[in-house]
């Protein structure tokens, strides 16, 4: 199937239907389904009091594991070891830099926070641990140093810790349409901005 031509009136549809014919596909040795990571996500932002582009971007964070969908626009979507590209790649046309790089960082969030916080490393998921090693670890000092200058760094360690608690079996969250609306309003006041 090719991905028809997406602008910001059918973007979030085309989404919201990925995600209600994919979301049940398993997450990478994690005791969740995709859609439940990505909805609990989105709740834990809500219940932070995060703004509405957090929770979208904890929504969305995972996008990338269906860039195979946006079809010949995204690059290597074959393969889940890039997918904070990729998914930041289909975003990018249609919602805010914050949640683009929100996504593309949840990756290096994660080794970040394991070289400059103790504690974290303990709390991640066995599937999680297994992953940073294939992802290159902790960060250095300078890589540390890099992240932080990013703008957007404080929001991409905050996704990436409901990325984290968003693993837990048996939590009821609200379905993909309830979160149809918020990610319209980011779409449209991205249009606006440009
Ligand atoms: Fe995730």
């Amino acid at each position: 199937m090719t991905a028809p031509k997406l602008d910001c009136s059918n973007i979030v549809e085309f989404i919201a239907d990925i995600f209600e014919r994919r979301g049940a596909e398993s997450y990478l040795g994690e005791p969740v389904s995709m859609s439940e990571h990505m909805l609990q996500g989105a709740v834990l932002a809500e219940t932070d009091g995060a703004p509405e582009e957090l929770v979208a971007a904890a929504l969305l964070h995972d996008i990338g594991h269906y860039t195979s969908e946006f079809g010949p626009m995204s690059l290597g979507d074959e393969r889940d070891n890039y997918h904070e590209e990729s998914g930041a790649k289909v975003l990018a046309p249609f919602f805010p830099p914050v949640i683009t790089e929100c996504v593309r960082l949840h990756v290096p969030a994660k080794r970040y926070l394991c070289a400059t916080d103790k504690g974290y490393y303990d709390r991640l998921s066995e599937a999680s641990k297994h992953t940073l090693l294939l992802q290159g670890g902790p960060m250095n000092a300078d890589e540390v140093r890099d992240f932080e200058a990013n703008p957007f760094h404080r929001e991409a360690v905050r996704v990436r810790i409901w990325d984290d608690e968003g693993k837990r079996p048996g939590v009821e969250t609200p379905a993909f349409r309830h979160y149809v609306p918020l990610l319209q309003r980011v779409v449209e006041g991205q249009a606006k901005a440009i």
